[in-house]
């Protein structure tokens, strides 16, 4: 008795029990959900398949040789996931986020690291997480490969770009990413990860400053495409 009430406590801690979907509140079964949200409400998020369509939206914001991306950002529906990974205090769900894409797109290239977009450090000590770095390990641990949230540094704390022009942000980004010195050594593959893709001037950013370090960017993934 002991035992099952340990395993069902464990079970509700490990949120394989039975639970409830987070957009529509119907009961899900077991294990046929993305993240706490049922497979009915995924239908709607405007996945994009691991096709040339999705491949080509992507290099228009962001030239790159290997992609992958998961959803569309709409207001209506998909943005309120990337809030709960962000703001929600709910790392575990972008974890599963990441295991969730993993599956659905092939892996990077042989060799490859996983670099996440930094977040600065006065931001992750009020959020205590980077959204990112855990959507990286959630899809390293499907894909196998490394991940290594040391390589970049946000050096600045601006505010946030929302709603700025592009040639606005891409001014304002310059400055913002720098290398660790540690990593300056081996030359990597290099895939970037972020949680949404915007105009692509975050990641041209990073991109920028990991190649001034003699780093090769051969790949990007995002969670959602805005
Ligand atoms: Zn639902």
């Amino acid at each position: 008795m002991i035992f099952t009430l340990n395993f069902l406590s464990q079970a509700l801690l490990e949120g394989i029990a039975p639970l409830t979907c987070l957009k529509c509140a119907e009961p899900i079964p077991f294990e046929s959900h993305v993240a706490g949200v049922c497979s009915f409400c995924v239908m709607n998020w405007g996945v994009f398949e691991s096709d040339m369509t999705s491949i080509t939206l992507f290099r228009e914001r962001f030239y790159v040789e290997w992609i992958a991306v998961g959803f569309r950002l709409r207001e209506s529906g998909t943005s309120a996931i990337i809030h709960r990974c962000k703001y929600g205090g709910d790392p575990k769900c972008i974890k599963k986020l990441g295991r969730w894409m993993a599956r659905r797109w092939p892996s990077p290239p042989s060799g490859s690291v996983l670099i996440p977009i930094p977040i600065h450090w006065k931001r992750r000590l009020q959020r205590g997480y980077n959204q990112a770095k855990l959507f990286a390990e959630g899809m390293a641990e499907v894909w196998e490969v490394e991940v290594d949230s040391g390589a970049l540094l946000r050096l600045k704390h601006g505010k946030s770009l929302t709603g700025s022009s592009r040639k606005g942000r891409g001014e304002a980004l310059k400055k913002t990413f720098g290398c660790h010195h540690k990593m300056m050594s081996d030359q990597r593959l290099v895939i970037l990860v972020d949680d949404v893709l915007t105009t692509g001037a975050t990641l041209r950013a990073c991109r920028d400053a990991l190649e001034k370090q003699g780093q090769k960017v051969v790949g990007a993934v995002v969670l959602a495409m805005a």
